[in-house]
């Protein structure tokens, strides 16, 4: 009874954890990516592999009605909130152009499910933290505008086509698979646990600290950190949702409802690897909001998904552990 599913993105960090979730949950699965940040070899062998682009509606039909596809879950996309600053409208152009033609492909295929990596940045700074979903949606950075716009998109083909989706909002995501199979391999990554085991293990000589001066508890920003296998699972849970229920759709928080700071990580990092890794304050950087953490109640209440590896220290240990790994590899 478990259909072919398309994983977009699937050569990606997020994406190449959400293909061994499946996979370990019995999910066929057919992969789209078009390499440009992710990997070949992050693809199991389990999986069928295309290399192509999410927008290539000839590939995606074929793909489609070829594999008989079910569901939909969309990760490819672009996700450094400077670089979103620098360069709008290739975020525009990647992020909401493209994907609007996936859920084009998605209802002229009749695939009837569709999952949307979808983000906290959508948010913009909230007025309430920890944020709940109906929360106002004011991103302050084209690279939450981005994700925003295709979430409108999808609650508008929902309600004219046979098509449900789960848009699921993630914070900060960290980690590596537990078992070693998989992490976040990207070059010249910016996100703060990963540059800071890059720094653990000598790729950089020190972690900058993004301004002291916000309205946080030590004025570092705070954010909910989510390990990354946790990540994946909800979205195994989130299509046995939509197949348990059609005619439903939703938008979840994906976090743990709990935030640290700049430093509580760099602290954490320190206390894994028994190091006191240099850490440099900088200046605020562009389109960061004070502090992000997420009310994970709806999602606690809609789906069995339960926080599984929701320990710092397990979070940097496992994002650690994967470094390590690529280090050898060099
Ligand atoms: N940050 C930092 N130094 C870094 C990377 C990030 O101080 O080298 C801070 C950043 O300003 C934010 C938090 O760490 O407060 C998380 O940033 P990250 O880029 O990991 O994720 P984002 O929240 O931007 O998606």
């Amino acid at each position: 009874d478990k259909f072919p599913v398309l994983v977009t993105g699937g050569a990606g960090y997020i994406g190449s954890h959400a293909v061994l979730a499946l996979l370990d949950s019995g999910w066929p699965v057919v992969v789209i990516d078009n390499l440009t940040t992710g990997f070949r070899w992050a693809v199991p062998a389990e999986a069928t592999f295309v290399q192509g682009d999410i927008a290539d509606r000839a590939l995606v039909g074929a793909l489609i009605a070829d594999h008989g596809i079910g569901a939909i879950l969309h990760f490819a996309g672009s996700i450094v909130v400077p670089e979103s600053v620098a360069d709008p409208l290739g975020y525009y152009e990647n992020n909401t152009v493209k994907s609007r033609s996936l859920i084009e492909s998605a209802v002229r295929g009749g695939v009837k499910r569709f999952i949307f990596s979808s983000t906290a940045a959508t948010y913009g700074i909230p007025e309430t933290v920890p944020v709940k979903e109906d929360a106002p949606t004011r991103p302050i950075n084209p690279y939450g505008w981005s994700k925003l716009m295709t979430e409108q998109m999808l609650r508008d083909a929902s309600f004219a086509h046979d098509l449900d989706h789960v848009a699921l909002r993630y914070f900060n995501v960290a980690g590596a698979d537990p078992a070693g199979r998989a992490g976040q391999s990207t070059a010249g990554a910016t996100h703060l646990i990963k540059v800071a085991v890059e720094a653990a293990t000598g790729k950089r000589d020190h972690v900058d600290i993004f301004g002291t001066d916000y309205d946080t508890p030590d004025g570092t920003g705070v954010r909910d950190y989510i390990h990354v296998s946790d990540l994946a699972a909800a979205h195994v849970d989130a299509l046995d949702r939509l197949v348990a229920e059609p005619g439903a759709s939703h938008v979840m928080n994906c976090g743990y409802g709990r935030g640290f700071s700049v430093i509580e990580v760099l602290d954490a990092v320190d206390r894994v690897t028994n190091m006191t890794i240099d850490r440099r304050v900088s200046p605020r950087r562009a389109g960061d909001p004070p502090a992000l953490v997420a009310d994970n109640g709806r999602i606690l209440a809609t789906l069995p998904w339960r926080p599984r590896r929701d320990d710092l220290d397990t979070i940097v240990a496992d994002a650690l552990a994967w470094e390590r790994k690529l280090a050898e590899r060099g």
